[in-house]
């Protein structure tokens, strides 16, 4: 799915957006070395802005402690303020200036999964700066396993608040060249490393009960954290939209998510009748003059052939690798002009909860039973 030679740099200055007050340092292949790693770090610490590689996707990070570092991460992304943000640390001694307290439960989650892709929404400590947790009392914590992340978060010497590295309500990044055409000009440094390893964000749990709430699937799916904790559930708004002037227990539920700029129509129902369906509706799309976009999987790609950009998210035997192409293909029916994307989907359990749930997101809630 990736083209060789766009390499992170060429993509860079192809774009011909120049990098206009943003160091981009490293690449897709390169390795950034320390003294770039440390200046970074620095530049976090200071209180600029630093876009960075984790496995989830690329985070936009800041200053945790700094309010004004804060301010900077949502006016860059044009994110809503009440939308809080998740705090990334490296050691567990970071925790002591973050939250409250560390509950038996937060404990064994934490024991099972970090580092890792789970983030957890504990009682915060007064020094939490309310720009960070959209005034809630609570903070989310997460600690990536990604090298360059860790190494980048210790040599700061803060912890460090970041959303995923992407303007405000368009698909998440999973490779650098996202980053840079995002962000480029708003940021004051974009790490590049690879692309994403799970390429969806993380599971964001409140452990601030007896029981988990899944907020957020992710790659810590619902099963696992069961197995961890004896007992576990999704919040019931996961999946739906958030009424006008409803309080959503996770504010990032209020918001357009991972939105192209193609309108976006899911297929759910019996395989045959799915493709049936699809096909009817892309030949009556493109005799109406609309470019029509499929998104598919490797076993189903031919039953499209013709019927428009037909792009495969990977094998259907394979949903790690779904969820690690989803939104960079979400991203390339944008660059290809698309107007409408007919969009297959996957069943709804383990790391497919995660997937349909940007999905549906990314449909804005439009899905055909067929
Ligand atoms: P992003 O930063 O784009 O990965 O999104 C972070 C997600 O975590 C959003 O959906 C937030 O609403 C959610 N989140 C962050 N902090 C909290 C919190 N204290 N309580 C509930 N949800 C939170
Ligand atoms: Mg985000």
């Amino acid at each position: 799915m990736r083209n060789p030679d766009q390499s992170v740099q060429s993509a860079f200055f192809a774009d011909g957006t120049g990098t206009s007050n943003t160091l981009i340092l490293g690449s897709d292949t390169a390795v950034i070395s320390d003294a770039e790693l440390l200046l970074a770090a620095k530049l976090l610490q200071d209180g600029e802005t630093v876009a960075f590689p984790t496995e989830t996707v690329y985070g936009l990070g800041g200053n945790a402690l700094k309010p004004s570092a804060i301010r900077k991460i949502f006016e860059a992304k044009g994110r809503p303020s009440d939308n809080p943000l998740i705090v990334h640390i490296a050691d567990l001694d970071a925790l002591n200036g973050l939250v409250a307290e560390v509950s038996p439960l937060a404990e064994t989650l934490m024991t099972a999964f970090w580092p890792g892709p789970l983030t957890l929404v504990m009682k915060k400590r007064p020094e939490v700066p309310s720009e960070v947790t959209g005034g809630l009392d609570t903070v989310a914590v997460r600690m990536p396993v990604h090298e360059l992340a860790r190494r980048l978060i210790r040599l700061s010497g803060v912890p460090v608040a970041a959303p995923s590295a992407n303007l405000s309500g368009k698909p998440s990044p999973t490779r650098c060249e996202d980053v840079i055409r995002d962000l480029s000009g708003r940021v004051a440094c974009i790490l590049c490393g690879e692309l994403s390893e799970i390429g969806l964000e993380s599971t964001v749990v409140d452990v601030t009960g007896e029981e988990p709430v899944i907020l957020r699937p992710g790659g810590i799916t619902l099963e696992m954290i069961r197995s961890a904790a004896g007992c576990g559930k999704y919040d019931e708004a996961v999946d739906r939209k958030i009424l006008e002037g409803e309080k959503a227990r996770s504010p990032g539920m209020k918001y357009t998510h991972y939105s192209p700029d193609a309108e976006v129509i899911l297929f759910e129902g019996e395989p045959e009748a799915v493709a049936a369906e699809i096909l009817r509706r892309a030949a009556a799309y493109t005799l109406a003059g609309s470019r029509v976009g499929i998104m598919t999987f490797d076993e189903r790609v031919k039953i499209y052939a013709d019927s428009g950009e037909v792009l495969s998210l990977g094998s259907l035997e394979r949903l790690d690798q779904v969820a690690q192409n989803l939104f960079q293909t979400l991203r390339a029916f944008d660059s290809g002009k698309i107007d409408v994307v007919l969009s297959e989907t996957v069943e709804d359990s383990g790391i497919g909860k995660a997937i349909m749930n940007r999905l549906i997101k990314a449909a804005g809630y439009r899905v055909v039973r067929v």
